[in-house]
This record gives structure tokens, C-alpha cells and sequence, in this order.
């Protein structure tokens, strides 16, 4: 399934998450409006970078396989910061400030398990926009995707749990409500063929043998870029789907053969592939308003559970892209509109999207009897992470037993969230502000519904 706000709680150790469970039968509502930015004594106050435009320059040498990289960030902090957190997982060898090279240190996320790398900052200037640079040893590229081997492929990937964003290793700017510009820079050495590239950037262009250049507008976040590297044999298809405000361009791209194991031609998997991206996209535009991205790509790698070991499984949806199987089209489709259009705050607020689109993959009607099980376990409330406990992934009833409720007032649940969508698109919401707009279309107060769904109250 497609995990979206991050895909390792599962590797979480089992103390650390009986710890956080426990933290959160503690939380009462409202939530925290998730908005702390900033931790320590006053006197040395540590911000989070807010981001303006991050670049992204790597040199790959396929024949040495050697990759060097760097990152440049332009970013803002609080005026009362003493130092810029930047949330990573990477540690950088060098870094420049303004020009003059820093000292630094990485510090474990608070409450999270992510590492912060810290900037020390001069006192002056500090409201303007400071400037960072970070060179990069690279290792372990291949757990990003980067096949040495021939045929040469490269794509962002999360196969691997640390590693699992890429743009969020190399571009340590991760807190993921803060959408921003962004351009990376690819310069391969030693190419023996042309490379196919496909990606979700607005601004893409080829400047000469084995350069390349994708640019992302201020609609995306780290989450959100898209790039495929291929020498491997791909086939693509296009189409225009008419939405409702503007055309949409689809880019559909399958490996060669895709379906011949299971009888079908490539022109038959295309086909159908369209069929259901047609009709997605037409009961969204729909039901919730406008699509928030200039395009769609869609990388199918599979037919349907089962085609491929368990280890090669993996779905994602991008900012106007999606990685899946023919049959999880649907559900990473609907993360355009909640998960990417729309788009959760923080680690906590991570659950809104994956209880909608979960609901759309079997759309299950409400039962009493869906009361009785465990509550989902929300992360506890800072902002500090990106991990998202995998139990809130596969929760469709949440959403069920909403609509039951609105039902039961003559409202229409997914007319409101439709209106949430239209608020919220291309913005952020933390779990509060999802809770305050329900509760307003609802007109009542949502609190024994979500305390009984979320927080582990025994009681509805
Ligand atoms: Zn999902």
C-alpha cells in the first residue's frame, strides 16, 4: 500500500512506540495547532529553516560510480533563533553560511527520530534571508535506487526506511508543510546510451549530453519530486484528460512487457490503465474540486498484489505523479487531492489523507460494530517528525463512521470534504484544523468521535 507521510513505523523500536502510545492517551483536544517551530532556552533558541528555494547539484560518474553532491539552500528562521534546524538524515561533510564555512552539529529530532543539523547563526541580519551551502559525501546510493549495473536506472525511491525520501537527504529543508522551489541538477559522466527520464518537474530540460534539469514550482514540498533515470526499455503513453477547469496531461509509462505474463498486450494494460485514471480523476474533480498539478505521471510497475515478491511492492504517490499497481490507481490518484493537493501539516496530521483514500478503496459502509477496535495511535504532537505509525495507514472506518454521523444530520460528509479540499489546496492543515472544520460543517462538537477513533478513550 502507499504509505504516505513516511513509510518506517514499521521499524520503529517497539519501546520507543509503546512510549509515544502512552503520550498520546494523554493528549486532550484541541490538539496543538502543531505550530512550534522552535525549541530550547530563550537565550539559544533553535528555529526551523523555513525554506525559499532549495538546488540540488549532483555529478554521477557512472563508469568511476562515484557521485558528489551539493545543496544549496535560501532560507528564513524566526528572529529569535540562535540557530536553523533543518530536519535530514544525511550528514553533510562541509557547510557554508553565507558564504563562510560553519560549524555544526546534528542533534536528535525532539520527540522524533529524525536528526536536526543545527546552524549556528551570526546575530546580525538575522530576519533576511541567510544562505547555506552543503557538500555531501555519498554513500549507499543504491538503497536510493541508483543501479550500477546495466540497464542504468535511477529513480526516487524509499525502498530502504533510512533513506527513505531522497530529496530529504540531500536537501535537508524537510519539514514538509513548507512547499517551496526548487531545481535539481543532474550531470552524468560515462553514459554509454541516451537515458529516458521521466519526472513530475515543472521546468524540465535536457542541456547537452547527460545534463538535465528539473525544476519544481512552489506547489511542492521534499515529499513531492519525481525523477526516473532509465536506459532500461520503457514505453509511454499519452492522453489529455478534459478535466473540469483545465485540461490535464497524463504521462502513462509501464516497463516493456508489462501484462505479457498475464495474457495482455501492452496496448491492452494501457487500456485499461486509462480507464481508471479517466475515471478517477473525473469523480474527484467532481466530488472535490480542481486538480492542484500541471500534469500526471503515472509509472506502473505491476498488474496487482502478488505479480512481485513483497520486497519489490511499493506504491507513492508525488506531486502530480504516482508510482503503483494497476489496481492501487485509484487510491494513489485520490492522494492528488488529500495527500498532495491538500496536504497534512506534520507526522500527526499524516492519518487525514490515508483514512480518505483507504475509505475509497473499498468505500465500506459504517457498522456499530466498527466501534469496537483499538484506536488508531496518532503520533504525539510536535512537529519534529515525519513518521507516521503505520496502524493510521489502513483506517477507511474512520472516514465510515463519519459519514454515519453526518448522515445522521442530513449532512453530506464528502460535500465538506470537498470544502476542506477546496480551503486547504496547495496549503497545509494539522489534525486541529481538520477536527475545527468538521465541527463546523457538522455543526456539533466531534470530540467523542475523534477521542474514540484516535485517542484511545474506551468510551463513545
Ligand atoms: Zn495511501
Amino acid at each position: 500500500m502507499c504509505l504516505f507521510w513516511c513509510i518506517f513505523a514499521c521499524l520503529w523500536p517497539a519501546q520507543t512506540y509503546a512510549e509515544s502510545t502512552k503520550t498520546v492517551q494523554k493528549i486532550t483536544y484541541p490538539l496543538s495547532s502543531n505550530s512550534e517551530k522552535c525549541f530550547g532556552p530563550e537565550t539559544a533558541q533553535i528555529c526551523a529553516a523555513k525554506p525559499l528555494h532549495s538546488s540540488l547539484n549532483l555529478k554521477i560518474d557512472v563508469d568511476k560510480k562515484q557521485i558528489s553532491a551539493q545543496a544549496e539552500i535560501r532560507f528564513q528562521v524566526p528572529a529569535q533563533a540562535k540557530s536553523a534546524a533543518f530536519l535530514f538524515t544525511q550528514r553533510a561533510e562541509k557547510v557554508w553560511l553565507n558564504g563562510e564555512p560553519v560549524a555544526f552539529k546534528r542533534q536528535l529530532a525532539p520527540g522524533g527520530h529524525e536528526w536536526l543539523l543545527l546552524i549556528p547563526l551570526n546575530e546580525k541580519g538575522l530576519q533576511k534571508e541567510q544562505q547555506l551551502k552543503l557538500l555531501y559525501p555519498i554513500t549507499g546510493l543504491t538503497a536510493w535506487g541508483l543501479r550500477w549495473k546495466k540497464p542504468f536506472h535511477w529513480r526516487t525511491d524509499f525502498s530502504d526506511s533510512s533513506d527513505a525520501r531522497f530529496s530529504n537527504v540531500l536537501i535537508p529543508s524537510g519539514f514538509e508543510s513548507e512547499r517551496h522551489p526548487m531545481v535539481w541538477n543532474f550531470t552524468f559522466r560515462g553514459l554509454t546510451q541516451p537515458l529516458q527520464v521521466f519526472s513530475n518537474a515543472t521546468d524540465y530540460s535536457e542541456r547537452g549530453k547527460g545534463l538535465y534539469r528539473l525544476g519544481f514550482d512552489q506547489r511542492f514540498n521534499l515529499a513531492m519530486p519525481y525523477f526516473e533515470f532509465e536506459s532500461a526499455p520503457l514505453r509511454s503513453f499519452n492522453f489529455a484528460f478534459q478535466g473540469l477547469y483545465s485540461p490535464i496531461p497524463v504521462t502513462l509509462v509501464i516497463p516493456k512487457g508489462l501484462g505479457k505474463s498475464q495474457g495482455l498486450s501492452e496496448k491492452q494494460v494501457f487500456a485499461e490503465a486509462e480507464k481508471r485514471i479517466r475515471s478517477t480523476l473525473f469523480e474527484f474533480e467532481h466530488q472535490y474540486g480542481p486538480y492542484a498539478f500541471p500534469q500526471l505521471l503515472v509509472k506502473l510497475y505491476s498488474l496487482q498484489t502478488g505479480d512481485l515478491p513483497l520486497s519489490q511492492e511499493y506504491s507513492m504517490e508525488y506531486g502530480g505523479a504516482i508510482v503503483s499497481r494497476l489496481e492501487l490507481i485509484p487510491h494513489e490518484i485520490c492522494h492528488m487531492w488529500f495527500g498532495r493537493g491538500a496536504s497534512p501539516q506534520d507526522a500527526q496530521a499524516g492519518f487525514v489523507d490515508e483514512v480518505i483514500c483507504d475509505w475509497y478503496d473499498y468505500r465500506t459502509p459504517f457498522s456499530n460494530t466498527q466501534l469496537k477496535r483499538p484506536p488508531s495511535q496518532l503520533v504525539p504532537t510536535q512537529s519534529w517528525s515525519l513518521r507516521t505509525p503505520e496502524a493510521v495507514y489502513a483506517e477507511g472506518q474512520f472516514i465510515a463512521g463519519l459519514q454515519g454521523l453526518f448522515h445522521h444530520k442530513q449532512h453530506n460528509l464528502f460535500v465538506s470534504l470537498g470544502r476542506f479540499y477546496r480551503q486547504y489546496r496547495l496549503k497545509s492543515y494539522a489534525v486541529a484544523d481538520f477536527r475545527q472544520f468538521l465541527e463546523a460543517e457538522y455543526g456539533g462538537d466531534l470530540t467523542p468521535f475523534f477521542s474514540r477513533f484516535l485517542e484511545g478513550q474506551s468510551e463513545y
